[in-house]
């Protein structure tokens, strides 16, 4: 038999279907809300955008750059940003070439721009000062639900529901006893996170942005997608997925990994890094310099055009560079 209290690739059993038990009831939430957010307490990774001397500005550049990057990636570009940009206004003011350029290699370079153009906003409709609200974030350009709601909770300790890919997986394993959320946030999973939200009362919702924080932090840290680490998990007693002998993920709960090797991402992330050098470069020479053997001259072409269709990038007479 399985040993059903360690997960499976403690067991090392991971293609092994466990046996698996019948669903147990979900736990209370106010049971694992008090052990997830006495684990945070000791256990919360130092981040510069979790201390108190943090603006929301900070906050704010933060939570987009970690989007899609993991945090060792983002820490040395966010450090930079606030360095050169510690205001809206100063990266509202910035050129957006050295925008793109101190972005680096974070991925997903439109989100530096987006950046940029809510700085912009900020700037024209809040005299310069991130807004508190979700709403109010919510409205600004390329600021989604996601960003929104959590800008609001950890900038200014507003009670939003914050619901990332880390605290779905949570939420599906100890409460709903599935391996994993599945691709789509669907309304059933947003009115479990609803429900699950701690009171506001009795502390002023101090509570319950500690547990957005908390849960994030455990679906980061401890109870990863691939090697949940049970054994030193705070809420292990109360698991449902656990307690069910973890069953395997269903086709539709898996998650497929974005490939990168071969894909336009690739190609369109080799062009910018030629182009962050900052000299102008000839059409044919950018597209023939690549050190991309597999991409065809097809697929090469296609990213230049893309870039430049996405203002990534900019046709000069004296070449292809960073927008200027
Ligand atoms: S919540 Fe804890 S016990 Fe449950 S799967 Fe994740 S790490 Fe394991």
């Amino acid at each position: 038999m399985p040993d059903a209290t360690r997960s499976p690739a403690a067991r090392g059993d991971a293609a092994e279907p466990a046996a698996v038990a019948e669903l147990p009831d979900p736990p209370a939430p106010a049971d694992v809300h008090a052990r997830v957010v006495d684990w945070f307490a000791e256990h919360a990774r130092d981040l510069p955008w979790r201390r108190p001397e943090c603006t929301p500005w900070g906050v704010l550049v933060s939570e987009v750059m970690l989007q899609q990057t993991p945090v060792a990636r983002v820490l040395p570009r966010w450090e930079e940003w606030l360095r050169r940009w510690p205001t809206p206004a100063d990266a509202a003011a910035a050129p957006a070439a050295e925008i793109l350029t101190v972005w680096d290699r974070l991925g997903y370079p439109r989100r530096a721009l987006r950046l940029q153009a809510a700085a912009e906003a900020i700037v024209d409709r809040h005299g310069g000062e991130v807004p508190d609200t979700r709403e109010e974030l919510r409205a600004l350009p390329g600021i989604g639900e996601y960003t929104a709601a959590a800008v609001a909770c950890f900038a200014f300790s507003r009670p939003e529901v914050v619901v990332d890919t880390n605290i779905r997986r949570v939420h599906a394993r100890v409460f709903s006893g599935a391996a994993l959320p599945g691709q789509t946030y669907t309304a059933a999973q947003r009115r479990l996170a609803v429900e699950l939200m701690p009171a506001t009362e009795p502390d002023g919702g101090r509570t319950a942005c500690a547990w957005n924080a908390a849960t994030m932090e455990l679906g980061a840290l401890i109870c990863t997608a691939r090697s949940p680490q049970c054994a030193i998990c705070p809420v292990a007693e109360l698991c449902s997925w656990r307690a069910a002998g973890f069953p395997p993920p269903t086709e539709e709960q898996k998650t497929r990994g974005q490939a990168w090797a071969g894909t336009d991402r690739q190609v369109r992330g080799a062009l910018m890094a030629v182009l962050r050098r900052g000299e102008p470069v000839e059409p044919e020479a950018l597209l023939d310099g690549l050190d991309l053997p597999e991409a065809s001259a097809d697929q090469r072409r296609r990213c230049l055009d893309s870039l430049l269709a996405d203002g990534l990038a900019q046709r000069t007479a004296a070449g292809v560079t960073l927008p200027q």
